[in-house]
């Protein structure tokens, strides 16, 4: 029998988290959790760590501490708690892959202390590459680590290029829902409310992501993402909606010929790829059908109306910080939206005050991506 694959899942109670851990469950015999962590949500962590058993367990939220070290003292896991022990348990755990499913600018540190510590990343947490893209890129290179996407539409390109490694491409082209909000102008768009941007068509999804799907932040954080995971200058990265979300995404070649991946949408797929590539193990997920689904369609996305697609293009090709700012901006504005501070179209509003008003850098190091991040926070919060 191989060895079973050793798993850190940062993230554990979110919906990437969660249905990792039902594959978890379900190859029982090929995986073992070796890391469970969580921000706040102490009842799910724990309950978690009772059916998974791993060696450690973190919660970001200190105040919940003792009650998840109460709770876990008759098993023998041990408990942290803090931020910076999520990136430090790096160092400690035997696991030889991390799930990184924390959402947002937190997937950053703990990330860059997976890659030292070796090991192989399932990349779900987008905003990592987004934030400090170049940085990733390289200390995976040099620590020789593997990045495998988890994103769909990533692990369908990754998919596409299995067998290409000597030949060129010459477009990615990712496929968005268009999110709930498709087909509609800028007037119809200016008192929709949270309820409605939370209601995505296809996937079920943690809410910042799902707010980021309705205003295109997340195409335009994926086209970010596309860049710095397959080596393609962003003119030869383009989005095409397909609302069915059949079609994973594609890779154009230089002969014309054009790759898809496909498959039903769910989560489930990809994070199953990235933990046992490159097998394919034997799954009983849903089965597609294509006569069921009959049709495929393709629409251009309206970069006007969902400003924020654009703004993504923009920060990518200014390069430096550009990024790092528009996802601090982002969380800000997602974070004021979500709590009615802000309208829908003022996310956007934000994102783009922000890029004009924060320094800089066109060459970050670690420290300036940590910098740019806490003062796009204060000026953005000044503008809410
Ligand atoms: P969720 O909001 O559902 O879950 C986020 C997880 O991260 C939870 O375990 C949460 O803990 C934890 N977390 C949140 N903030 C912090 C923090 N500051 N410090 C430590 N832990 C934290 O998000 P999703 O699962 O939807 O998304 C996770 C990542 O995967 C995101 O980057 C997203 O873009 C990406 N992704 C998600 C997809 C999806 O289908 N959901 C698809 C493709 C990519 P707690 O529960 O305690 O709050
Ligand atoms: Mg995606």
């Amino acid at each position: 029998m191989t060895e079973k694959k050793k798993i850190a899942i940062l993230g554990s109670t979110g919906s990437i988290g969660t249905q990792a851990l039902e594959i978890a469950r379900e190859q029982k015999d090929k995986i073992e959790i070796e890391v469970l962590t969580a921000n706040s949500n102490a009842d799910l962590l724990i309950a978690q760590a009772k059916e998974f058993t791993p060696n450690h367990v973190v919660i970001a939220d200190e105040s919940k501490y003792l009650q998840v070290k109460e709770a876990l003292a008759v098993h023998d896991i041990k408990v942290f708690a803090g931020s910076k022990a999520i990136a430090d348990i790096m160092e400690i755990t035997s696991a030889d892959t991390v799930l990184t499913a924390m959402v947002g600018y937190s997937g950053l540190l703990p990330t860059i202390k997976a890659i030292e510590n070796k090991k192989r990343i399932a990349l779900a947490n987008k905003e990592t590459l987004v934030v400090a893209g170049e940085l990733i890129t390289q200390l995976c290179a040099q620590n020789r680590v593997d990045l495998i996407p988890v994103d769909s539409e990533h692990s369908a390109i990754f998919q596409c290029l299995v067998g290409e490694d000597l030949n060129a491409i010459e477009n990615i082209i990712l496929t968005a829902s268009g999110g709930p909000f498709r087909g509609k102008k800028r007037n119809d768009l200016a008192e929709v409310t949270k309820a409605q941007a939370l209601k995505h068509p296809n996937w079920s999804m943690g809410a910042k992501i799902t707010i980021d799907s309705a205003t295109l932040m997340n195409k335009g954080l994926e086209v970010i993402e596309a860049k710095w995971l397959f080596g393609v200058k962003g003119a030869n990265i383009k989005a095409v909606v397909h609302p069915q979300s059949i079609i994973h995404s594609m890779v154009e070649f230089t002969d014309g010929s054009i790759k898809a991946q496909m498959g039903l949408p769910d989560m489930k797929l990809p994070i199953h790829y990235a933990f046992f590539f490159p097998s394919r193990i034997q799954t009983d997920f849903k089965r597609l059908s294509f006569t069921e689904i009959n049709t495929l369609t393709f629409e251009e996305p309206d970069p006007e109306t969902f400003r924020n697609l654009g703004l993504a293009y923009e920060a990518m090709n200014k390069g430096g910080n550009m990024a790092c700012i528009l996802n601090a901006a982002n969380e800000v504005a997602v974070d004021a939206f979500l709590n009615d501070k802000i309208k829908f179209l003022q996310i956007a509003e934000l994102n783009e005050r922000c890029m004009n008003s924060v320094s800089f850098i066109a060459k970050p190091t670690l420290d300036d991506y940590i910098s740019t991040d806490a003062e796009t926070r204060k000026v953005a919060a000044s503008f809410l």
